[in-house]
């Protein structure tokens, strides 16, 4: 089932010349990838909390954080570690591209480029960092979670879940049986850089039981007394 799905590949693109967004835009539509936009590091970072990416298409020179700090700081966080990021640069200097994989980027485009080219290079990092071409599935107890299409099954059925309980089951599922605090769990899927009260976790965590109920399947979603939540299919 899941993997039968239309898969809808999302790139976010960070890039603070309008008109350049705008052509990266329109050709990614061409190619159905759905773009997601922004300006600067700041807004790019309230579109990832909302929804994940696939791919990052980031430009070097951008105001603000550099598009360099800001892979860096991608690469750092739990949530986006995985997310293949290729940069855009004016500058062709040998020194950049070292400089840039250091820092985890996957692959470099140096402008102007052909709108051809860009989505040749974003096909080929698509494929490379998600080799099968279809949606990775995690089974645990009764759930299964498609990395891919963002969906989740009890069984066959979906469970209808907000971005953020997504965000939050999906930690949880790559990180069974471990207790999380909520300061531990709001760096890892909201990001250390985003500020969220702690108890903005507990509200979440209720609302991801919730939408497990309707499959008995809430007490997968522990809490541990004094410490905070634990993901667990032993229950
Ligand atoms: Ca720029």
């Amino acid at each position: 089932m899941a993997a039968e799905m239309p898969v809808e590949q999302r790139v976010l693109v960070v890039e603070d010349e309008s008109a350049i967004r705008d052509m990266i835009a329109f050709a990614l539509k061409r190619a159905s990838l759905v773009p997601m936009l922004a300006e600067d590091s700041r807004i790019a970072q309230h579109l990832i909390a909302d929804k994940l990416p696939d791919l990052i298409l980031l430009d070097w020179m951008l105001p603000g954080t550099s598009g360099l700090e800001f892979a860096r700081r991608l690469r750092r966080e739990e949530l986006t570690r995985e997310i293949p990021i290729i940069m855009l640069t004016a500058r062709g200097e040998e020194d950049d591209r070292v400089i840039g994989l250091d820092a985890g980027v996957d692959d470099y485009i140096v402008k102007p480029f052909s709108t051809r080219e860009l989505i040749a290079r974003i096909r080929a990092v698509l494929r490379r960092t998600q080799p099968h071409g279809e949606g990775q599935t995690i089974s645990l107890g009764g759930l299964t979670l498609d990395t891919l299409s963002h969906r989740v099954f009890a069984g066959d059925k979906p469970v209808q879940l907000g971005p953020t309980e997504y965000r939050l089951l999906s930690f949880f599922m790559t990180h069974p049986e471990r207790v999380y605090t909520r300061s531990q769990l709001l760096d890892n899927v909201w990001g250390s850089g985003v500020y969220v009260e702690e108890r903005t976790v507990d509200v979440h965590i209720r609302r991801l039981r919730k939408s497990m109920e309707p499959f008995g399947l809430e007490d997968y979603v522990q809490t541990v007394r004094g410490a905070g939540y634990r993901f667990s299919t032993t229950v």
